[in-house]
């Protein structure tokens, strides 16, 4: 099929891309590469007035960063229609992306050529994003550029060889992904609304005919699942490069890949707000400022956890300006510079959403103890031999906490683990215990969640 002028052009935004992220960006200092920043947001910032939402605030000259209000998930959805440069209303990028989700058939565009991302709503309204298809190829030049291995771009660029095969497994949105599809990348879909274990047969029977995957990419949960079934000897893949997306990536999860793949995972921190981290070659999860300026928030005096509040100076459709999300990120001061040679910053962890941390009365009664993920991850590590799975959910004072095929007494190792914990932080909670039940598939996995209050 011949391609169409506008087509070639949209694979060259990729190629120019992926050259760019994958060889390009290096700067000698950190300072340099903020004055490159502030050039690129001074651009972003000339062309805010186009939008009807900010033709009030942005001059022809255009204006600074911290004079735009800043946003949330509320203000976007009520916002919507004036708030991305094409016109489109909320109500028809919704009707397009859920019924796109109902049908499992991703094709659905609105106005012409946008793609609509829906963000998981697991706190009330979900959220529509608008994506064009530069914005699509300028995502994925950035993630195979900087995701894949040495071995698959060399595959890639040898255009004899035959072509990189990756197995992608995903809730919803393949038309992002379809995006990157030709002749030199081979992608299978697996889509997780469907019984989980027809894809595993399907990706061991592809391994067992010598076309098993290359690049497996999957929402960290999955990958956990697949690595057991590995293990279990139902599934005989042997990816070189294991990709974990969509959800945080927990060092348990990591580590068992690791043992069963001989793989690193590498990870890509992506929301549907934009793309916001990426694993180096050196395992550090590096912010994607080259897109992204990043803003800090900070939760704690020591300076380690903050709200990133992002603003996507790629991004042109639907603007994304002093956006605040929903997470929480880790960083350690004392790091040293990565040996990659790239000058941006390292975040220790995604401690997930804001609702992951724990809260809790002091025992004086007069305020609020946080506990952070990684600590309870850490806490709950102490026992990880009585139970195969755990989950906690705080609902008003008391913290309710499930074990997958417990061990006898796991109860109680687990019921003294907590209470240490809470005494430490001199926190008052009860620890309650539930029955475990399985993980829906098609919902994001989530350990630690604290439930909202009921009014
Ligand atoms: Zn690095």
């Amino acid at each position: 099929m011949p391609r169409s002028w506008n087509d070639r052009a949209l694979v060259a935004v990729l190629l120019a891309r992926f050259v760019r992220a994958r060889w390009g960006y290096r700067f000698r200092s950190r300072a340099r590469f903020d004055a490159w920043q502030r050039r690129r947001l001074a651009r972003f910032l000339r062309r805010l007035g186009t939008v009807p939402h900010y033709a009030g605030v942005a001059q022809p000259a255009g204006v600074e960063l911290s004079a735009l209000p800043v946003v949330d998930k509320g203000v976007l959805l009520e916002h919507f229609d004036g708030l991305n440069s094409r016109g489109v209303r909320l109500a028809d990028a919704l009707g397009v992306a859920l019924e796109a989700e109902r049908t499992r058939d991703f094709a659905p565009l609105v106005a012409g050529d946008l793609t609509v991302g829906l963000s998981s709503g697991t706190s009330g309204r979900r959220g529509a994003f608008l994506v064009s298809p530069r914005e699509r190829m300028l995502w994925a030049g950035t993630v195979l550029a900087r995701v894949l291995d040495r071995r698959s771009v060399g595959q890639l660029l040898r255009l004899w060889a035959p072509p990189v095969r990756i197995a992608f497994f995903l809730r919803a949105g393949g038309n992002l992904y379809e995006s990157v599809a030709s002749s030199r990348i081979r992608f299978s879909f697996h889509d997780l609304t469907e019984p989980f274990d027809t894809h595993v047969a399907a990706l061991d029977a592809s391994a067992a005919a010598g076309a098993g995957p290359h690049v497996l990419v999957a929402p960290a949960s999955v990958l956990g699942a697949l690595a057991e079934r590995a293990h279990d000897g139902r599934l005989r893949i042997r990816p070189r490069l294991v990709i974990s997306v969509a959800e945080v990536l927990e060092p348990e999860v990591a580590e068992r890949i690791r043992r069963e793949w001989g793989r690193t995972p590498r990870q890509v921190y992506q929301a549907t707000e934009g793309l916001l981290a990426l694993t180096c070659e050196h395992g550090s999860l590096h912010l994607n400022e080259e897109s992204v300026h990043v803003e800090r928030e900070w939760l704690d005096a020591e300076r380690t956890r903050f709200t990133p509040i992002v603003t996507d100076f790629d991004r042109r459709t639907q603007i994304i300006a002093r956006y605040r999300l929903d997470d929480v990120l880790r960083v350690d001061p004392a790091a040293p510079a990565c040996p990659c040679g790239r000058v941006t910053t390292v975040l220790a962890a995604v401690d997930g959403r804001a609702d992951a941390v724990l809260r809790f009365p002091h025992e004086c009664g007069l305020r609020e103890v946080e506990l952070f993920p990684d600590v309870v991850r850490q806490a709950m590590a102490a026992a990880s031999d009585a139970y195969a799975d755990w989950r906690i959910r705080q609902r008003g004072l008391d913290l309710h906490v499930s074990l997958a095929s417990p061990a006898p007494g796991a109860e109680a190792r687990v019921h003294d683990l907590l209470e240490r914990l809470l005494q430490s932080h001199e926190g008052r909670a009860v620890v309650v215990f539930d029955p475990w039940e399985a993980a829906d598939p098609t919902v994001k996995a989530r350990r630690i969640v604290r439930e909202p209050a009921r009014g």
